[in-house]
């Protein structure tokens, strides 16, 4: 090894034990193991960042989805949950909607007794609008029906590290998760635990676990990558590409949805500009005031195509509409749950609007001004320093300056068909209602699951899989751990770092990517995703072997691409097992099969057995009714 400002524990082993592991430290990895451990189980949690800011949510959310249950609520959990399967045409998780939307405004409440901030204390927005004068509470989007809270987001993950330490549960930071650990009893296949690694100094841990919870985030950097600008490649944390999955999918976990991308969206590839750093009406910025390059202003329109004449429109629903939906998971916003949006771009340009446009917040009234500008963008995720500190150093004013809005979409960079994400509400590992995935003993949350995509979910969701790994691991012995599979594991793991010179890790990604755009593109067929695997195999064997890494940093680098390589493929296999194109899904196929369209509207797992994959069919709705499922499986919460 070359000079390293840590020790050298390669080789290295230590051997640990718990009652509940929990992979990954992101909001929803912290709430899974505060509730295992306030069960009073022994809880190890492993993160390959820092607990204090890892994660997406590390640097701070805006806005917390779907608090049904807040004392000012005008909607009940069934309506939101409901309606967010409605507006996925049902390609959705009733299961994780309907926690989030049960249990969400309750670990919110959590996080405020731990010291994070969820209400205005201060009285910086008396009066507003948006503002509940009783318990300070501040609400987004829907002002009439209020189920969408603002939150201060940057002081969540500080206070959940507090509650981990005061709950006694043992970190390992800088530690990446590598492999489940599995045995097979009684004909059924068991999660036993899990092998790691230091990222700093390449100390192997094996933990041997009663119960695992997955809590690692979602695939990126699969079509998109962008060496030189790493931070940018993606609108998510770019060191969360889906390890969780790719552990799943070789231990033969069953994951659906996986054929499910979206042409790429804003920060993709260091393509378009940081999250909320310009001017537009998207989520944060939502419902700022946009104008053309004249200054005149371009108007709002509600779902039914009618022109709003004032801001506070924007806020309420339309005529005869219960409630709106917005903020981050919609993908195909639907008529039955649109929000006052602006017009389409071709009809800007059909009405004589001049680019470039801008966000003026000058002609907002004070308070939502200054919810966007501070509140909001100051709270997001990546906002805090990046764009509202520098913006505002450099003498940024939101009641004289306007922001530009770009790209010719007029929102953010445009991309080619090609150029994908997992984005919006993608697909992931399914699961039971106690969260458990399809190997006894391991449970998965947050943004790991299919369809998830947000803070409050996670939050909720996390806390749930703890609480269900906790009750099942009382009840639970330790399994065994196979040694051969150990070292093999090991082998694999540190072959880059044994070789004196080789391939960059950077050249896989880079390629994995290309790959997947000329193979698993806008438009799929049997020829190309067989090629797609055939080129990903040739890759396993001529490429693989050459990867090279000079310190344990950069061997968890090369880790995360031999995943990619793992979840690549299990896209590709996801797009080879659904027959026929499905809109929902954005799933087109040019040989797409008509005969296979009504059956195939189900979910399609796959899993892997014996190195065959293999697929099932799964009925859309088969969570059943929300609210009786989740009682039935609760009956000490709901009692
Ligand atoms: C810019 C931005 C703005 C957002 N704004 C909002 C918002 O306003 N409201 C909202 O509701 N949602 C928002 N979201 C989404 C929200 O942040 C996520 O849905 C949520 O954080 C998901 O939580 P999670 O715990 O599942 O994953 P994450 O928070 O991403 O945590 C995953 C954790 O796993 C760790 N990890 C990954 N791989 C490994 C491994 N191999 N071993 C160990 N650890 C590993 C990561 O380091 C990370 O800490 C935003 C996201 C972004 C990126």
């Amino acid at each position: 090894m070359r000079t390293w400002p840590y020790p050298n524990e390669m080789e290295n082993r230590e051997d640990l034990e718990c009652d509940v592991l929990v992979l990954g430290a992101g909001v929803s990895g912290c709430f899974a193991a505060i509730a295992a451990a306030q069960n009073g189980q022994k809880v190890i949690l492993v993160e390959k960042g820092s607990v204090i800011h890892s994660g997406a949510a590390g640097t701070g959310f805006d806005h917390w989805e779907s608090a049904c249950t807040n004392p000012c609520s005008n909607v009940t959990p069934e309506e939101i949950a409901e309606a967010y399967v409605d507006e996925q045409d049902h390609y959705s998780n009733g299961i994780a909607h309907y926690i989030e939307c049960r249990e969400g405004y309750d670990r919110l409440v959590d996080l405020e007794a731990w010291g994070g901030k969820i209400r205005d204390t201060e009285g910086e927005f008396a009066g507003a609008d948006f503002r509940d004068e009783t318990t300070g509470l501040l609400f987004a989007y829907d002002y009439a029906n209020k189920f969408t809270l603002r939150v201060w987001g940057s002081t969540f993950k500080p206070v959940l590290l507090k509650r981990l330490r005061q709950l006694g549960v043992r970190i390992l930071e800088r530690t990446e998760a590598c492999s489940l650990l599995t045995e097979h009893r009684d004909g059924k296949m068991r999660g036993t635990g899990a092998l790691c690694m230091n990222v700093r100094t390449a100390k192997i841990s094996v933990i041997k676990a009663r119960t695992t919870v997955l809590a690692m985030s979602r695939p990126a950097r699969i079509w998109l990558f962008d060496p030189d600008m790493m931070g940018l490649s993606e609108f998510r944390p770019p060191q969360c590409i889906g390890t969780g999955h790719a552990m799943g999918w070789r231990a033969g976990m069953e994951f659906t949805m996986m054929e499910k991308s979206v042409k790429a969206e804003f920060s993709a590839a260091g393509r378009s500009f940081p999250p909320y750093s310009t001017g537009n009406n998207h989520n944060t910025w939502y419902a700022a005031t946009m104008v053309d390059a004249r200054g005149q202003e371009i108007p709002y329109v509600d779902r039914d195509g009618k022109e709003l004449t004032s801001v506070r429109e924007r806020y309420y629903p339309a005529k005869g509409q219960k409630f709106f939906l917005k903020g981050g998971v919609i993908d195909d916003p639907k008529y039955a749950y649109r929000g006052p949006e602006t017009l389409p771009f071709d009809e800007l340009m059909r009405r004589g609007y001049k680019l470039p446009f801008y966000a003026d917040l000058s002609r907002m009234p004070e308070m939502e001004r200054k919810a966007i500008w501070g509140l909001m963008v100051g709270e997001e995720g990546k906002t805090k320093i990046p764009v509202y500190r520098s913006l505002s150093e450099r003498g940024f004013d939101p009641e004289r300056h306007m922001l530009q809005s770009y790209g010719n979409g007029w929102q953010s960079a445009s991309f080619l068909d090609q150029e994908r994400q997992l984005f919006g509400a993608p697909g992931g590992v399914i699961t039971d209602w106690d969260l458990k995935t399809s190997i006894d003993g391991v449970y998965a949350c947050g943004d790991m699951l299919y369809a998830m995509d947000c803070a409050g979910a996670a939050c909720a969701t996390g806390h749930y899989a703890g609480r269900k790994a906790a009750e099942a691991s009382k009840t639970m012995s330790h399994g065994t751990v196979s040694e051969a599979y150990i070292q093999n594991e090991i082998d694999r793991l540190y072959a880059p770092l044994r070789k004196e010179d080789g391939m960059d890790w950077r050249e896989l990604n880079k390629a994995i990517a290309k790959a997947m755009q000329n193979y698993c593109g806008g438009v799929k067929n049997d020829a190309l995703l067989e090629q797609g695997i055939a080129l990903l195999q040739q890759y396993r064997t001529e490429a693989v072997p050459q990867l090279y890494a000079a310190n344990p940093h950069e061997l968890s680098r090369v880790h995360e691409v031999l995943d990619i390589l793992d979840v690549s493929e299990m896209i590709l296999e996801a797009c080879r097992m659904r027959r026929a194109s499905c809109a929902p899904l954005n799933f087109v196929r040019s040989d797409s099969d008509a005969s296979k369209t009504d059956a195939e509207h189900c979910y399609i797992t796959i899993h892997q057995e014996n190195g065959q994959v293999m697929r099932k069919e799964v009925p859309l709705d088969f969570f059943g009714n929300l609210k009786e499922e989740y009682e039935k499986h609760n009956p000490e919460v709901h009692a």
